[in-house]
């Protein structure tokens, strides 16, 4: 996505977890512990993915997105598709995307990324541009790092 900074890439973290399942450190029950409601936003807003679950390999993992930041209001915390996505991030200046990864099958789960969308990224050009068609907003308040996370395993 064009507006997409700051990303923070959890493939590091997701691999010492599997090591540790893989050495019976940690047990599956542990790590395959996607709530009902995680779940659920997997079936309703997921995106689809080729990648096999690495710890049963019985079904493709699908990726949930959950938007946090103050412009949110109400939504923040909810699961969007990606298409969503594409719209928030033309209209609201900036947002807090976590990605989580989810089996179907066995509710294996891990937080794979997080980055930040939204117009503030866009250039002076691209604001000229898109402010023309925008109404008016006031003052650029800015708040980047809200205080609210994901609320997953660590
Ligand atoms: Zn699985």
């Amino acid at each position: 996505m064009r507006t997409q900074r700051q990303i923070v890439d959890y493939s590091l973290q997701k691999r010492a977890v599997l090591r540790d399942v893989r050495n019976g450190r940690v047990g599956t029950l542990e790590v395959c512990d996607a709530s009902p409601y995680l779940k659920n936003a997997a079936r309703f807003h997921g995106e689809p993915t080729d990648e096999r679950c690495p710890i049963c390999r019985r079904d493709n993992l699908t990726l949930v997105h959950y938007i946090y930041g103050d412009e949110l209001k109400q939504s923040a915390g909810q699961a969007r598709k990606l298409a969503e996505l594409t719209v928030l991030a033309m209209t609201l200046r900036e947002f807090q995307v976590f990605v989580v990864e989810v089996c179907p099958s066995c509710a294996w789960n891990h937080l794979t990324e997080q980055y930040l969308l939204g117009r503030d990224a866009l250039t002076t050009d691209e604001l000229i541009r898109d402010e023309a068609m925008a109404s008016s907003s006031s003052g650029r308040h800015r708040e980047t790092g809200s205080s609210q996370r994901w609320e997953g395993r660590r």
